[in-house]
């Protein structure tokens, strides 16, 4: 249908000017017209979880007096917004949400528990706030996300049901796009058939804007932040990261999945599955540079980003007995399988096999189990580097800059990615930033050409 997603991040959102600049961005694309994702204001998320723990520790006045900063931050800014005075609808619905808020949390702190789904009901308050302000002075038509994002009950990472959102869409959002109104709901939330309350995970806003997208089948989905689309490294830790003008989708999940945080690591499959292009803009600078992620974009440089995930822990499993026997590798999956354990980096050489896991993942019962067939050694504090590009594998001399770029920092593991996109190094986590900006230097800023 025709109409965009417009996905608003949390630092888009975080006070009455922003939201100001939000409006002005949502009414310039009202003819196309927009479904207006938003995220929770500013660090609100945060404080949410926050004061949920404190409840849990049975610190409730902590966790009451976090909650009254939030209501705080929230009235000033709808305050700000409607100098004249709140409408008495939108102080009627503030208050009446953080009551419920006020009851959770004494609730969790009476019994001293917080569950999953708990932890869900407290973390949908941020999204469910931001919304009924910001609806309330674009003065649209705002639709509670939960009655169309369906997931299971995996609370705190719930799985959307794909084949039943474009029924739930269709019948309560394209109504009123196909009216031309411009529609506010929620990102991260959604809800079990039951209508309990789910999260799709931090930073799943992103997820619902591509969710919703696909759902509706419309013409783009825009993730608006507060960067000039994706970077070739995260400028936190490059400051010379340069924009990304069109990247695949298959670079795109690489970055996202290797710790690209602009992107949720799920963000782009339901667009590819529909061939949805998705933009990254910068909501403080509209006119500024941005990123197009579509199925047929081409880039003629070698490399296109760099991303890093850490810490990691590498674990190198020797059997000398055991590799070249067939059934191997099957007998070792198994043992992660069964803990819960999984795997991202594998390099296998004649009697070892390396391999990445979480940081804080349960390690000690799966290493006695494996050392029962096999000496396992486990180094932490480590990290991944992931060099992606689609033209990496056809590029010559790539691979010299990278290690030449990297000189004396040792690298422990090298990975090719089955898709021949991404080239993944482990390094010590305390050289990581110093790897990560001679690698910029060598491979993006003297760009390597394809
Ligand atoms: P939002 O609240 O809008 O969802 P996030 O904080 O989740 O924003 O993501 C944007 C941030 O991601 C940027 O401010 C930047 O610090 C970080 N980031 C990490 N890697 C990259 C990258 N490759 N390109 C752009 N930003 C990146
Ligand atoms: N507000 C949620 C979070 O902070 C979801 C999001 O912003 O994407 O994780
Ligand atoms: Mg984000």
């Amino acid at each position: 249908m025709n109409g965009i997603v417009m996905k608003f991040g949390g630092s888009s959102v975080a006070n009455a000017a922003c939201m100001r600049q939000v409006a002005t961005l949502v009414a310039s694309a009202a003819h196309r017209p927009p479904l207006v994702v938003l995220s929770a204001m500013g660090k609100t998320t945060n404080g949410l979880f926050a004061a949920a723990q404190a409840a849990e520790n049975g610190n409730l006045e902590s966790a009451i007096s976090g909650m009254n900063a939030l209501k705080a931050a929230h009235l000033t800014t709808a305050r700000e917004l409607f100098p004249e005075g709140i409408p008495s609808a939108l102080e009627a619905s503030l208050n009446d949400r953080f009551g419920e808020l006020e009851l959770i949390l004494r609730g969790v702190a009476l019994l001293r528990e917080l569950s999953p789904r708990s932890m869900d009901a407290i973390a949908s308050f941020g999204e469910r706030l931001s919304t009924l302000i910001f609806a309330s002075f674009i003065n649209a038509p705002l639709v509670d996300a939960r009655k169309v994002m369906r997931t299971d009950d995996t609370f705190g990472e719930g799985q959307p049901r794909f084949v039943l959102l474009p029924e739930l869409a269709a019948e309560h959002i394209a109504p009123l796009l196909t009216l031309g109104r411009t529609v506010v709901t929620q990102g991260y939330i959604g809800a079990t058939e039951d209508g309990l309350t789910t999260t799709l995970g931090r930073g799943g806003s992103d997820y619902s804007a591509a969710l919703f997208g696909a759902a509706l089948g419309v013409e783009e989905v825009q993730i608006w932040t507060d960067v000039q689309g994706v970077l070739t490294c995260d400028p936190r830790i490059v400051p010379e990261a340069q924009s990304i003008d069109q990247l695949t989708f298959a670079e795109a999940a690489e970055l996202a999945a290797f710790g690209a945080k602009v992107l949720h690591p799920a963000t782009i499959q339901p667009a590819v599955e529909v061939g949805i292009p998705v933009t990254v803009r910068d909501t403080q600078h509209p006119d500024g540079q941005f990123t197009t992620i579509a199925p047929d974009t081409r880039s003629d440089r070698a490399v296109t980003a760099l991303a890093t995930r850490g810490p990691v822990t590498v674990l190198t499993v020797n059997s000398t007995r055991m590799l070249n026997h067939s059934g191997f590798l099957a007998k070792l999956f198994e043992v992660f399988r069964r803990h819960g354990v999984s795997v991202d980096l594998i390099a296998t050489a004649e009697v070892s096999v390396s391999l990445t896991v979480e940081a804080d993942a349960p390690l000690e019962a799966l290493i006695s189990e494996l050392s029962v067939f096999a000496k396992v050694v486990a180094v932490q504090d480590r990290a991944i580097i992931a060099v992606v590009g689609e033209r990496i594998k056809q590029t010559p001399g790539v691979a010299a800059r990278i290690f030449g770029a990297m000189g004396d920092i040792n690298i422990e593991l090298i990975s090719m990615g089955a898709n021949e996109i991404n080239l993944s190094l482990v390094v010590p986590q305390p050289t990581v930033v110093e790897a990560l900006r001679r690698l910029h230097r060598a491979v993006i800023e003297e760009a390597v050409c394809a």
